[in-house]
């Protein structure tokens, strides 16, 4: 499983959705860590994105900022080939990139529905209907779709962003009905509160609230998606396909 360097993603080529921050900073860290050459997509937020690159050389590894918009089918197009043009492949693609515009559904208007289903749902499309091309001819490829806890749970106020989410399931596991033949291998990650600019809004109140009903009593932190991620395209989980994990300390079972 390990290649000779000791490294279990050496020679692979990797991309991570919204790279720059968050999660996807996190887990651009451990499969570059891992020895991948990672690709750290971002949208608009290159000084993140270049702090990112930084950690990943700054611990031994490897990889570019490469800049796109992901509900943008010809950029997410134009990326993933120009990509495959300089690397001759495309192994691990993980679909992070997301945004939350959270309102009573009662005020939510239909360009907040547009907004979070085109990034969210819309762009695993275009990443993962860019990417297979190639997985396909080479039959290999690992896909890490970023669902959530609210996907199965709902939540008030998320209506448009757990249905995206809930969205990501389906296709999850469509395509990995789809893919297994050719040896790609679909997964979701769902996680539950973790430590992000995307929760950082959260007022103690709130955030109290739900780490009372936690079972391991703490809310995530970005590594601990990266680890199960990191493990999900490595050789040790080379018979796991169609799959959500959960990653939420047991606040959803
Ligand atoms: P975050 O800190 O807000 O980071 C979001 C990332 O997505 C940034 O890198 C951002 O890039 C990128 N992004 C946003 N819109 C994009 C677009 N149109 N094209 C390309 N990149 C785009 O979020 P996070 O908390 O790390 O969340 C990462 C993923 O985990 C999301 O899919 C989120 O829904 C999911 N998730 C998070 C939690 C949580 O509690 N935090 C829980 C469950 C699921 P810029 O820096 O350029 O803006």
């Amino acid at each position: 499983m390990e290649t000779p360097s000791g490294k279990s993603l050496d020679g692979k080529i990797a991309l991570v959705t919204g790279g720059s921050r968050g999660i996807g900073r996190a887990i651009a860290v451990e499969l570059a860590r891992a020895g991948a050459f990672t690709f750290i997509n971002y949208v608009r937020n290159e000084e993140a994105a270049s702090e990112t690159l930084r950690i990943v050389e700054g611990r031994g590894g490897r990889g570019r900022l490469l800049s796109f918009d992901v509900s943008d089918f010809d950029a997410v197009q134009d990326a993933i080939r120009g990509i495959t043009d300089e690397k001759g492949r495309i192994d691990i693609l993980i679909n992070n990139a997301g945004i939350t515009l959270n309102n009573i559904f009662v005020r939510t208007k239909p360009e907040t529905w547009d907004n979070v289903i085109n990034i969210n749902l819309k762009g695993v499309f275009n990443c993962c209907r860019s990417a297979t091309r190639y997985m396909m001819k080479q039959r290999w490829g690992r896909i890490i779709n970023m669902t959530s806890v609210v996907a199965l749970s709902g939540n008030v106020g998320q209506v448009c962003y757990s249905a995206s989410k809930a969205g990501i399931i389906g296709l999850t596991k469509s395509l990995a009905r789809e893919l297994g033949p050719r040896n790609i291998c679909v997964n979701a990650v769902a996680p539950g509160f973790i430590e992000t600019d995307m929760t950082v809004s959260i007022d103690d109140a709130g955030r109290e609230k739900v780490t009372d009903r936690i079972p391991l009593g703490r809310t995530g932190t970005p590594d601990d998606v990266a680890g199960v991620v990191a493990f999900l395209v490595s050789g040790r989980a080379d018979y796991i396909t169609g799959q959500v994990i959960h990653i939420n300390g047991g606040l959803y079972m």
